[in-house]
């Protein structure tokens, strides 16, 4: 299989076939991000011969090793969705070639990356199976989006991901915890629900932010321009974040940047969510939980 670098994937997408598609970010801005620095260039599109060969090899394994085919694949690569809509058409038909039972075709999406397409085009792409991506939309802090360089705001979340509900296009966000820095914590979450509760994400993942002598981020924070909040700052935001979530919605915070995992279906689970989380804010002191985020050594 063609992989390049580092693969990043939702945990939910572990039984996914992982289809290389682009590598890198065509975005590449982002303050806090050190995610494709491993790789030579900021954005690589994948030839077709490299895809169906790939698609040839996972037919083959699947079919020794587990006798059955999968039935979602995930594109890999930060955006893959800003390709093309005819180059996505196209790897819809060669996933479906080699895989004519695959049900969904899911990968990340910047909200930049919705722009580029019509609403037909959507429509297609849903009708061709793409289904369930997962957008990293990290807050709806304009103040943050801006100093953080997202190259969007939360008016254009609110927009895109409408076009995508009309289009019948299921996704998840990632929200990134801290995002807002120092005093701003839990009235980023609140702005973010409040969008939130306005649209229909299948699931809200949360990742907790650390901050990496690489990134821009912290030459901000060494200029005085940024506070990064307390990690207990951060326990309170997650907190105001499920508080004020209204939609049926799946919680999850499973990644390695969160020092407490925990996940759950709203509203049912919202009573046990904010008190394990009330359990961490007064129990589990500053010192331990910033322990743990100096010992996370990459997302
Ligand atoms: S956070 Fe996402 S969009 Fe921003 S630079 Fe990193 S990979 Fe690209």
């Amino acid at each position: 299989m063609h992989y390049t670098g580092t693969i990043w994937r939702p945990p939910y997408e572990a039984s996914s076939l992982l289809l290389e598609v682009t590598a890198g970010c065509t975005h590449h801005r982002c303050k806090f991000c050190t995610l494709y620095a491993d790789l030579p260039f900021r954005f690589r599109m994948s030839p077709l011969e490299d895809i169906e060969a790939d698609l040839k090899e996972a037919q083959e394994m699947y079919r020794r090793f587990t006798g059955r085919a999968p039935s979602r694949t995930f594109l890999t690569g930060a955006n893959p969705f800003v390709l093309k809509y005819d180059r996505l058409m196209e790897i819809a038909r060669l996933i479906h070639k080699y895989f004519p039972g695959m049900e969904t075709i899911g990968g990340f999406a910047r909200v930049t990356d919705i722009t580029l397409k019509s609403d037909k085009e959507l429509e297609a792409l849903h009708g061709a199976g793409y289904d369930g991506l997962t957008i990293g939309m990290e807050t709806a802090d304009d103040k943050a989006l801006r100093f953080m360089e997202k190259g969007y705001l939360a008016a254009d979340i609110l927009e895109q991901c409408r076009r995508l509900e009309q289009a019948g296009i299921r996704y998840s966000f990632f929200y990134l915890t801290g995002i807002s820095g120092a005093g701003n914590g839990e009235a980023g979450a609140e702005a973010t629900a409040n969008l939130c509760n306005r649209l229909h994400p299948m699931l809200i993942g949360a990742n907790m932010l650390t901050v990496y002598p690489d990134s821009k981020l912290y030459d901000e924070i060494w200029k005085g321009n940024w506070k990064e909040e307390s990690e207990t700052e951060k326990y309170r935001e997650v907190r105001a974040l499920v508080e004020y979530l209204e939609i049926p919605t799946v919680f999850a915070a499973l990644g390695a940047s969160n020092a407490f995992q925990m996940q759950g279906v709203l509203p049912e689970d919202k009573g046990k969510l904010l008190a394990f989380l009330d359990d961490v804010i007064k129990n589990v002191g500053e010192d331990e939980l910033r322990r743990y985020r100096e010992g996370v050594h990459h997302l």
